[in-house]
């Protein structure tokens, strides 16, 4: 929108700029075409648009057919957005984006997250939708340019900080340009910047714990002047020898540690340990006929590449609210790699039952133990993959230490977030866990139907 136009408009829905709920409207239509560029859309896109306001980011971002999902929280600007883009591929959710919920995003599918992001809300709206696990692989976001210069910050300089590493250990930040104020329709009082985050590969960084880290920088940089020595001494006896092994002076500030060093700093303190091993292939799996009976016994490769019968557990944990934990299979797995599965699951060894099999890979998978229920038993079929299958319940709250070589991330999720989601991308999900769900589900209004309330 030009000038002239954000005025006019404003004028015709009768909106005055509301400046705590920085309100800063976008009227260089050049800048908004090149941010959208950024994004290279398509139309098999999705978009989730932050703060739409009067769309001067929505319109060129729909122009190149991608879908929108946009949370902009003045009903007057949803509403008219509504109404203004009515038969585009634009949802308005009129709402506060930071009560929004992102694990409802991975229904989408890879998700862009766009944004000239109101500032007095920015960093908790950069920090709400970038937690990992997300579906996010780009987010394009319009800042002022202070936080912008935070996020890019490198080691010895005023910006780096907490913000800096706690990001930057998620995603690669560039700092794309400056943005002055006067494309702004009311001006802001600062400059704006334009940054661009990328997601750094699960392996681009040594494993650590992540809490951990950012407690270290936390406490770190609690007091900038002061040294990182007298600073971490409750979590950190051996300062010195922990400099040495980081390769940082004995003096040093947090300030002065690049985020390789805080990582390996991370790790002195406790250490993550070298992945636990992956697919055991002399590992030897219950073979059993048709009725599940034991016949005999074979090793996984024979047993996955004869098609043989088999047994093994699948576990649903839930917590308190009654949100089931899903776990995100590594890439590393021979089998359904990437994939979203049950919270634990595995196969039932020679000699092994069923039940003790849970509980060692609940242990072995989660680092957790938790009373057990058996929930359904579904018979060996292709969907199977030929496995007969116990499913568990169980609850527990985490925190789990999930096993590196089997696991890139767990997440819990709401119950009618996991149903949309197989709906719309089932191929997101282990064809064992769609079983289990199944079994689940039906089990649930069974019980339902019985106890009416
Ligand atoms: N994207 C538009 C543009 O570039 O012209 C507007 C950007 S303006 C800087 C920020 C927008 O975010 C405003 O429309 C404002 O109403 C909206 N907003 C403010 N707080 C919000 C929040 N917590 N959640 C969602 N939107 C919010």
């Amino acid at each position: 929108m030009k000038l002239s136009e954000i005025g006019n408009t404003l004028r015709e829905i009768r909106v005055t700029p509301v400046k705590t709920l920085g309100q800063n409207f976008l009227h260089d239509q050049n800048l908004a075409r090149w941010i959208v560029q950024q994004a290279e859309l398509s139309s098999a896109d999705f978009v989730l648009e932050i703060g739409p306001g009067l769309g001067a980011m929505t319109e060129p971002a729909l122009a190149t057919g991608a879908e929108i999902l946009a949370i902009e929280k003045d009903g007057r600007l949803a509403d008219f957005l509504r109404v203004h883009f009515a038969g585009r591929r634009l949802q308005v959710i009129h709402g506060d984006a930071l009560e929004f919920d992102p694990r409802r995003l991975f229904q989408h599918g890879p998700v862009k997250l766009l944004g000239n992001l109101p500032y007095y809300v920015s960093t908790q709206i950069l920090l709400h939708f970038l937690a990992q696990p997300t579906p996010i692989t780009v987010a394009l976001l319009m800042l002022q340019k202070e936080v912008a210069t935070r996020l890019s910050a490198q080691p010895r300089s005023k910006d780096y900080g907490i913000l800096t590493l706690i990001v930057q250990a998620q995603y690669r930040v560039a700092y794309l340009r400056t943005v002055p104020s006067s494309v702004f329709l009311p001006q802001p009082d600062v400059d704006s910047a334009f940054v661009r985050l990328l997601p750094r590969a699960p392996d681009e960084l040594p494993a650590h714990d992540h809490e951990l880290f950012v407690r270290l920088v936390r406490r770190g940089f609690s007091q900038r002047r002061k040294q990182l020595g007298k600073l971490l001494r409750e979590e950190l006896t051996d300062w010195p020898r922990a400099a040495a092994e980081i390769g940082a002076a004995a003096q040093a500030r947090a300030e002065e540690l690049s985020l390789e060093q805080w990582i390996a700093l991370t790790n002195f303190v406790q250490p993550a340990g070298p992945p636990t091993a992956g697919t055991d292939l002399t590992e030897r799996f219950a073979v059993v006929d048709k009725r599940d009976r034991v016949t005999g016994a074979a090793p996984r490769d024979e047993v996955h590449g004869n098609n043989l019968r088999h047994r093994a557990v699948h576990i649903f944990l839930f917590n308190r609210a009654g949100e089931l934990l899903l776990q995100k299979r590594s890439r590393w797995k021979d089998r359904h790699p990437g994939l979203w599965d049950s919270s634990a699951a595995g196969h039932v060894n020679a000699g092994e039952e069923y039940d003790a099999t849970a509980e060692r890979e609940l242990f072995e998978e989660l680092g957790v133990t938790t009373k057990l229920e058996r929930v359904a038993k579904l018979a060996a079929s292709e969907r199977t993959g030929q496995e007969f299958i116990w499913l568990y319940r169980g609850e527990h709250e985490g925190p789990f230490v999930p096993a590196r070589a089997e696991i890139d991330s767990v997440q819990f999720f709401p119950l009618d977030a996991v149903a949309q989601w197989i709906d719309r991308r089932p191929d997101d999900f282990a064809p064992g866990f769609i079983e289990c769900w199944r079994a689940d589900r039906s089990r649930n209004e069974r019980a339902s139907q019985n106890n009416p309330a």
